[in-house]
């Protein structure tokens, strides 16, 4: 019976992953609309023949990677229930360490996993490297992966531990005991992320070009940004990529930049980026993000607790699961997280692109400068090798940025409509007007 249900899975993913191969490398392709050729928004004028080679190709195996490593992560886990390996792991754990006997069994689930994702981590960092994106050698990269392999061992540990003493102890309500839980804890973390975990990967400093830290205090100051929240960290040693983000809660809020960023663009382009970051940090995207996050996260753990009990009384035989709170349901448990995060991509990188796209416009405000805006979305794109216009599919599932067509378009209405209302009304009123009309553009787009 098992092996039935591990053929008819494996079945089921090899057609999902062969559809999902037609339809990034022989579908539905974005590319850029007639109207915009030859404009700055088309790669042809701002890439070189190879990038343009590079990113096509790139991007495509980026998002079938994308689209089929999720669904291969289920497969490994249903596998793993099928099997009956899940049960093999919890007696395993059971004989040799009884009182840890929970803790041993996440440690060897956590460590068997690993290992079986362990190439796809390889074959993306070579990619990444092929593609020149990745400047990182092997032992730094490990480095950074044993690093995450504990960080993550310790994170998911702590929590699987407190989840199923829960659900041990109240099976109807565990899901609103752990939710409440996750509240102070999720604050917590945030609070911590930059100023412990994110310095064991890299070195953040404040900015050493003083010169430009002038220019870009005195736009902070324009924005009311206290002025000693903004930091460089040093990512050139492992990726070509730029980047910059706004991170931390409280008195450990602040605005990073790579120095890849600094290194590659003109003062006028980091001053741009920078009040782009000032826009997340003015419109306090960060709390809006954390409140959101702790509702998917209500939202996930009440529907959790009601698909498991049903999965477990309906398929409990195929998935050697007896009772919920038993450890081995963990590979279960794990398959949903996953699931509903995947299935919630579209609704979350929804809010993000608005969020992004709002940004933009703020620093459009604070700027006004519309060409270095053009200039370093071209050059974001360049060293991402990224798709200026990506298929329908892979936009909704992985952009929490909007991709560079939009962004290009949201600085032209921008100024467009600037420099319409402007010959009609005083500059103040100007303002005011461009902000709403925006908005509701926004809105119904
Ligand atoms: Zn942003």
């Amino acid at each position: 019976m098992s092996k039935k249900w591990s053929i008819a899975a494996l079945v089921l993913y090899v057609v999902y992953a062969v559809g999902m191969y037609f339809y990034i490398f022989h579908g539905a392709s974005g590319g850029v609309p007639a109207t915009l050729k030859g404009t700055v928004a088309d790669p042809q004028t701002f890439m070189t023949e190879r990038e343009l080679y590079l990113s096509d190709d790139y991007s495509k195996i980026r998002n079938f990677l994308f689209f089929v490593i999720t669904p291969f992560e289920w497969l490994v886990y249903f596998l793993i229930l099928f099997t009956g390996l899940s049960r093999v792991l919890e007696n395993w754990a059971d004989t040799r360490w009884k009182l840890l006997k929970n803790g041993a069994y996440v440690f060897l689930l956590y460590l068997f996993t690993t290992i079986i994702f362990y190439p796809i981590d390889i074959y993306r960092y070579t990619l990444s490297k092929e593609y020149g994106i990745s400047t990182q050698d092997f032992s730094s990269w490990m480095r950074d992966y044993v690093i995450d392999f504990w960080i993550n061992f310790g994170t998911t540990l702590l929590v699987v531990l407190v989840l199923y003493w829960l659900i041990q102890k109240s099976a109807k309500k565990w899901w609103l005991y752990a939710w409440l839980l996750t509240i102070p804890f999720a604050i917590f973390m945030m609070y911590l992320q930059p100023v412990v975990i994110d310095p064991l990967y890299n070195e953040f400093t404040p900015l050493k070009d003083k010169e430009l830290e002038a220019k870009i205090l005195s736009l902070a100051d324009r924005a009311d940004i206290p002025s000693d929240h903004v930091f460089e960290v040093d990512m050139s040693e492992k990726t070509n990529a730029l980047n910059a983000y706004v991170t931390g809660i409280g008195d450990n809020s602040r605005i990073v930049l790579w120095d890849t960023t600094l290194n590659n663009l003109t003062d006028e382009e980091i001053l741009f980026i920078m009040a782009h970051e000032m826009g997340h940090y003015v419109e306090k995207h960060i709390y809006i993000g954390i409140a959101s996050y702790l509702l998917s996260i209500l939202v996930g753990l009440w529907l959790i607790s009601k698909i498991m009990p049903w999965m477990v009384s309906k398929f409990g035989r195929v998935l050697n699961i007896e009772k919920v709170s038993d450890i081995r349901s963990l590979p279960l448990f794990f398959v949903l997280v996953s699931f509903l995060l995947f299935v919630s991509n579209p609704i979350s990188n929804a809010i993000s692109r608005y969020q992004e796209t709002r940004s933009d416009e703020y620093a459009m405000e604070l700027t006004g400068d519309a060409e270095a805006a053009v200039s370093t979305f071209q050059n974001l794109a360049k060293a991402g090798l990224s798709e200026v216009n990506p298929p329908w599919l892979v936009k909704i599932f992985r952009y929490t940025h909007p991709p560079m067509l939009e962004r290009i378009n949201t600085i032209a209405r921008y100024t467009d409509k600037n420099e319409v209302e402007t010959e009609t009304e005083t500059e103040t009123e100007t303002d005011k007007e461009t902000e709403t009309e925006t908005d509701k553009e926004i809105e119904t787009e």
